[in-house]
Order: C-alpha cells, then structure tokens, then sequence
C-alpha cells in the first residue's frame, strides 16, 4: 500500500534549537525506506535551503525538495493568481526569495498585494505604508494566521496572524491565508508528493492548523502530544485526530516503522494509542 507522510516541523521534530528523541530515527526511517514525505511549516522566515540546513545540523540528511514552507505554497499561489505581480512585504528572507522566484517583484509603492509573514523585523511605519496601500486597493495576503510563535528558550512570540489581525482591525479588509491549515497549502504539499488524498498522512502537533487542515482535506491525522497540544485540550475542539502518539518515536518502535493505513482504507478508524492498534494489525 502507497502512502506518504506530510509532517510539521516545530514540536514534531525539533522543540526550539533542540531535537525530539526518536525523530531523526523516524526521518531515516523513510529515506531507507524511499516513503515519500515533505516537512510542512508556516514559517514563512527561512528558505528551504534555510530549513533543510537547520534540520541537518541536528544530523538527519534531508535535502531541500523534502521541504515546503507558507512562503513557497503562497509564491506559486499568487503567481498562479496574477502572473508577474508585485508586493509589498512585511516578511523576512524566506518569503522575499519565494516570491522573487516564482516572478514577482517587491515594491515600495502601488503594490498588487501586501503580503504577510513572521520576523522581527517590523516597524510601526511598514504598518501604517501596509495600511495604506490596502486602503487603496491593494490585496491583503496572509502566510499564515498563526496567532502566536513559540520562542527557542520557552516563550512566546507575536506571530503572522497577530501582524494580518492589527492590518484587518485598521482597514476592515479580511486577509486570505495561504498557510496550514488553508486547502491552498495543504493540497499543494500532496500534489508535491504525487500522491491521493487517501494516501496522504499528515503528522502534527497543532490542532488549529495541522489537523484541522489534514481532516478538511481527507487526510489520515495523526497528532504528536511532544509540541503545544495536551490530551486534555481535545476536549474543545468538535474534530479530532485519527491517532495520537507522544511523539514520532511511537510510530518507530524498536526501530521498525508501524504500518499505517490511511483512512479510506482502513475498515477500523478508532483506535486512539498506536501500540494498541499496531498490537491487533
Ligand atoms: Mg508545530
């Protein structure tokens, strides 16, 4: 059975600067194996060269093509949109060269977007010039709408969706998101991999952005409690994941990946401890 695996990157893999135990086994796992899989993150700060560097440092030899960002999916979103296109960006590196990329210039003036992203690089000013250009037309386009960022010592940063938030509050303009969990994004990182919705297996730690994105478009769920969501949060959302594990290490035990079958072939989707399950299949 074909399947493939899209797998979000903070509190799955890495927590801040710092590995998940069992993660990289996890990642080796599927290049042995060829299982094809994307790491899929709505940061939109770093490059794919950025991202798959970080990743290798912490000694899993991923290449570039395994990775897909907010800034990627929301460059070919818009040159799809408008072809040649300008923007102004609120963003960093990573979003600038995706746009550069896929043929659109950035500008100071008269903008076909404005375009959104993370970083620390934010004035007061590049507000109110964001205010404006929206006032006067120009489209307002979000990488993600990520509330808030977790920081590498454990606190907690304004995020992508706080930034868009302040810009629809002063124009009443409403943004369009491309990011997890917008269909645009996740659909994309499918097609990216080749493979069928019923194929597609989505890992994640965030139940607002991975899950919901994974269940909107048919994916088998699975979430990781290593990152920001505790079982007791389930208790508040009206979806939920197919299966819950601590971490990717639940998926590798002993060093042999577990066998899953995404949903629509599967005739038990129940099963909510991954040994359990692994134990009667
Ligand atoms: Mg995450």
């Amino acid at each position: 059975m074909r399947t493939g695996f899209l797998i979000d990157m903070d509190g799955v893999l890495y927590r801040g600067g710092e590995l998940i135990p069992g993660a990289d086994q996890f990642v080796n796992l599927l290049l042995e194996q060829r299982i094809p899989f994307l790491f899929l993150t709505n940061n939109s700060q770093r490059t794919r060269r950025d991202v798959a560097t970080k990743v290798q440092r912490m000694g899993i030899p991923i290449e570039e093509r395994h990775v897909f960002t907010c800034a990627m999916a929301t460059a070919r979103f818009l040159s799809q949109q408008k072809p040649g296109g300008t923007a102004y960006v609120i963003g960093e590196g990573g979003l600038l060269t995706a746009l550069h990329r896929n043929g659109y210039a950035i500008v100071d003036k008269a903008p076909d977007y404005v375009v959104v992203g993370e970083g620390r690089t934010l004035t007061f000013e590049m507000l109110e010039t964001a205010v404006q250009m929206i006032m006067d037309g120009a489209k307002l386009i979000a990488t993600n709408l990520d509330p808030n960022c977790p920081t590498g010592n454990g606190g907690t940063r304004p995020g992508c969706g706080a930034i868009v938030a302040l810009l629809e509050a002063a124009t009443g303009v409403k943004a369009f998101s491309v990011g997890k969990p917008s269909p645009v994004m996740m659909r994309a990182a499918r097609k990216e991999l080749n493979l069928a919705a019923s194929e597609t297996i989505m890992i994640g730690d965030t139940m607002e952005t991975d899950i919901l994105g994974g269940v909107q478009l048919g994916y088998y769920t699975v979430l990781v409690l290593s990152g920001g969501t505790s079982r007791n949060d389930l208790r508040g959302y009206g979806y939920r994941p197919e299966l819950i594990v601590d971490s990717l290490a639940d998926l590798c035990p002993q060093g042999r990946l577990v066998d899953i079958v995404p949903t629509s072939n599967r005739d038990d989707d129940t099963p909510m401890d991954i040994r359990q399950w692994a134990l009667t299949h």
